[in-house]
């Protein structure tokens, strides 16, 4: 709006119809009738809606069919005198935009009296961001003290689980027949599953600080690659392991970066309960190493990919479902670090670690 004439000097009444026209509140005025007669840019943006389109038509354009009559008679029973005030509340309301969006809003009324006749205005305050940062910071409070929960009941079963596999461990030894040792094998397997999901909770919940060092990533994967074709010698599945150079010199917590590999061997080895190829790969890629590790397993279906990394999603009987969000935290924490799936029902799934070369080796 240009008011900017030479000669033009602006009144309060012209700076104010600015300032409620640019302000980044909806503003709504409407007649006696229940016709719009001000519409702002705020309002044009919230609505949907553009002020020629909504001018002199009746408010029920911008209303839900449910609050329309409503809305009419609040406004008859001021005029009738029945109610001395509108609403000034600040509730929390929602709407529905053109779109069919729901917005969450404030709303606050407001008005006027001008020869003999009223004038109605609702100020309304879009609170979708501030809803956003309020969710999240209820979110992370909620965090904080599920993270708190779950150190004291991780803390609370572990000793007595210990207890329960020290004890069975030696009753073991004093029991000779077959069923009741096939028994106790059956309480240490269970003790040791617990005892795994009590420590991938702690350290989804308690991630403890990095304790960063320069290391041969390939170095660190040969090491896995040894220990995964002991397990999958009895299981039917080939593994390789391959690299494109001898060295590869990465920056990070060496412990960490090892868990995540683990979790992805062991979801590629789960993966081949019929068998299968299962392969480790490093190759360098300019300033990156990507280390890939692939089965040629079911592959993932797509309804699933959304949810891979969410704490507890597992379609195993045994599943903790917690892989895959831990070893997805572990690589958010380390600088530089990217993880990335590429799944397919006839190729299997691949899962890449992007690592940058840390900086001596790289150069
Ligand atoms: P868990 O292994 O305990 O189920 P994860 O977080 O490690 O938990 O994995 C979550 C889910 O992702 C698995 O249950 C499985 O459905 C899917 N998934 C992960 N890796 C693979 C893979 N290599 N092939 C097929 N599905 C996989
Ligand atoms: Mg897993």
């Amino acid at each position: 709006m240009e008011t900017n004439h030479p000669g033009y000097k602006a009144n309060e009444l012209d700076i104010l119809r600015l300032a409620v026209e640019n302000t980044t509140e909806a503003f709504v005025t409407i007649d006696e009738t229940h016709r719009i007669l001000f519409f702002n840019k705020a309002a044009e943006d919230l609505f949907g809606f553009k002020k020629k389109e909504v001018i002199g038509r009746d408010l029920d354009i911008l209303l839900g069919k449910t609050c329309r009559e409503g809305h009419r008679q609040a406004i008859e029973r001021y005029l009738n005198g029945e109610k001395k005030q509108l609403p000034h509340h600040e509730k929390e309301f929602m709407i529905t935009n053109r779109g069919g969006e729901a917005i969450p809003v404030t709303f606050s009324f407001s008005v006027a009296k001008f020869n003999g006749r009223h004038y109605f205005t609702a100020i309304i305050r879009d609170m979708s961001d501030i809803k956003i940062c309020h969710d999240r910071l209820l979110k992370s409070e909620r965090l904080a003290a599920l993270g708190q929960l779950v150190a004291e009941i991780v803390h609370e079963i572990r000793n007595p689980l210990v207890l329960i596999g020290g004890f069975t461990r030696q009753l073991k030894r004093t029991i000779s027949d077959d069923k009741s040792s096939k028994k106790i094998d059956i309480i240490l397997k269970e003790v040791q599953r617990l005892e795994n999901l009590l420590a991938e909770l702690k350290e989804l919940y308690l991630p403890k600080d990095l304790n960063i060092s320069v290391f041969d990533v390939n170095e660190l994967l040969r090491e896995l690659y040894v220990l995964a074709k002991a397990d999958c010698k009895n299981r039917n599945i080939k593994i390789q392991f391959e690299s494109d150079s001898d060295e590869a010199f990465i920056e990070g917590d060496r412990e960490k970066i090892k868990q995540v590999f683990l979790n992805l061997i062991k979801n590629a080895v789960e993966a081949l309960e019929n068998g299968g190829m299962l392969r480790i790969e490093s190759k360098r890629n300019g300033a990156f190493v990507e280390v890939l590790v692939s089965d040629d397993g079911p592959g993932i279906p797509e309804e699933h990919l959304g949810k891979v990394f969410s704490p507890f999603f597992t379609t195993k009987k045994y599943g903790t479902g917690l892989g895959l969000s831990i070893s997805k935290r572990i690589i958010d924490q380390h600088k530089g670090y990217s993880i990335s799936l590429d799944t397919n029902k006839r190729r299997g799934t691949t899962f890449k670690v992007t690592i940058p070369l840390a900086k001596k080796a790289s150069a």
